[in-house]
């Protein structure tokens, strides 16, 4: 057996690993690489794994740094199945047709201002690709077991991270391997907790934020405080976030705010390529989240939803307080741009950064205190007020994962500590050593595990190919 990390180790973004059991190759997660320069070329180099080679995907949710880089697995010869939750299924309908969109309209506005260093721009993947992609999603219930090959069986446990995120659970007649995927948080406004683990040799462990303790916080407070505070001087709320995601927690915090009479009633905008019925999609899941099904409907009735690109680049225009929801997260592209482009330099404007900025991306360097963006090849100075949301992480801190960890019936015979910045990684490492005594691992980027599992295990290395 065969454990090798091609993203999402040394880093959040990119998530790839690959587990080889015989001949049968499955590949977990197959993520984007968001952030840095050098990070976002790997989106675009050649697969060090033949991607036809595959025999299966797996993927534990669908936030694009795990699932966006499937349209390009299927245009590089995949045609397995791709197994996933049907949350799962649902949200990577949205994510990668939003993707392929948002990807499309930033390559047609750099070619079109001629902006762009490559020529012409090209997104890295296209609607059509997406589509291949999401054609061969093959939804597994939470808690079934699908048989991939002869000895060789999945199953998926809740994880409480995103609408159908999921701990993927591989089984050989030998070996118990559970992938953590991203874990949520024990107590989380909208999200049920992650299930116990039960049984595990092998776990690979995310370790997104495992080196620290979440602040305390009342992001809804927050939230509305912001709104008065922004709208009162006039400004625009702009909150960086994909159509699905973060931003229903934020109109399910805005529901009850106005349900409450605590903030101005200005207009609220979703401004996605895609259009989701969310009251809909939270009803089919609504075993995942705490939200009663009024809440679901409430959520969906707040914003308008702005899908054409002309009536996008009118919301630029406007100069009345509004809130603005907009694609990418992190500030990485899309229409969110042309907003911080109109919005960012006026004092009066507020950007609300709402989860994890990964390293390299605008959205961490606003975080950080820049008060200028490269934007189109442009410097666009930031005057407006940046509110990071405190309590709205969505990943498990080292707390949370200690105490889920001691759901495990036995202690697992390794474990490998991915997804995670080095130092958050190597800290999480030190701290399950010293809790449980656990054999712990960093995984680093390409470093490929030989477990023989007919012997005694001895403590696994981690060879560069
Ligand atoms: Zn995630």
């Amino acid at each position: 057996m065969k454990i090798q990390f091609l993203g999402g180790a040394g880093t959040v973004t990119g998530s790839k690993t690959v587990l080889q059991v015989k001949d049968v190759r499955i590949l977990v997660d197959c993520g984007l690489f968001v952030g840095s320069k050098d990070l976002r070329s790997r989106n675009w180099a050649e697969p060090e794994v033949d991607p036809s080679s595959f025999t299966a995907v797996a993927l534990t949710h669908a936030h694009l740094d795990h699932s966006g880089y499937l349209p390009v697995l299927v245009r590089r010869g995949f045609r397995g199945p791709v197994y996933c939750t049907p949350g799962t299924r649902d949200l990577c309908q949205v994510l990668l047709m939003e993707c392929a969109r948002l990807m499309a309209e930033d390559a047609a506005y750099l070619n079109e201002h001629e902006k762009s260093r490559h020529r012409p721009a090209l997104p890295l993947f296209s609607e059509a690709e997406a589509l291949a992609a999401i054609d061969l999603l093959r939804p597994v219930p939470f808690g079934q077991t699908v048989e991939i090959q002869a000895g060789l069986t999945l199953r998926f446990t809740r994880a409480g991270h995103l609408l159908g995120s999921a701990c993927l659970h591989l089984e050989t007649p030998r070996t118990r391997l559970i992938f953590s995927g991203d874990v949520g948080r024990l107590s989380d406004p909208v999200w049920r907790p992650p299930e116990p683990l039960g049984e595990a040799d092998i776990l690979v462990l995310e370790s997104t934020c495992g080196a620290y303790t979440h602040p305390e916080g009342d992001p809804e407070r927050q939230f509305g405080e912001t709104l008065r505070r922004v709208v009162g001087r006039g400004g625009v709320v702009l909150v960086p976030a994909s159509a699905i995601g973060r931003s229903q927690m934020l109109l399910h915090f805005l529901a009850r705010l106005r349900y409450r009479g605590e903030v101005p009633d200005v207009p609220v905008f979703l401004d996605s390529p895609v259009v989701v019925d969310v009251a809909h999609l939270y009803g089919a899941h609504s075993d995942d989240h705490r939200l009663s099904r009024s809440a679901c409907q409430n959520m969906g009735r707040v914003p308008h939803h702005v899908s054409r690109l002309d009536q996008s680049r009118t919301l630029s225009g406007n100069r009345f307080p509004m809130v603005v929801f907009a694609g990418g997260g992190m500030l990485s592209g899309g229409r969110i741009l042309h907003h911080v482009k109109a919005f960012g330099p006026d004092d009066r404007n507020a950007i609300v950064l709402a989860g994890y900025q990964a390293p390299g991306t605008r959205g961490e360097a606003l975080l950080n205190g820049a008060r200028s963006l490269q934007i189109h090849g442009e410097d666009v100075p930031i005057r407006a007020e940046v509110v990071p949301l405190a309590g709205l992480s969505a990943h498990a801190d080292c707390q949370d994962l200690v105490q889920w960890l001691e759901s495990l019936d036995r202690p697992p015979r390794h474990v490998f500590v991915n997804h995670g910045e080095r130092e958050n990684s190597e800290a999480l490492r030190d701290h399950l050593v010293s809790r449980f005594g656990w054999n712990c691992t960093v995984a680093h980027h390409q470093g490929l595990v030989t477990l023989d599992e007919t012997q005694a295990w001895p403590t696994p290395g981690l060879s560069r190919t």
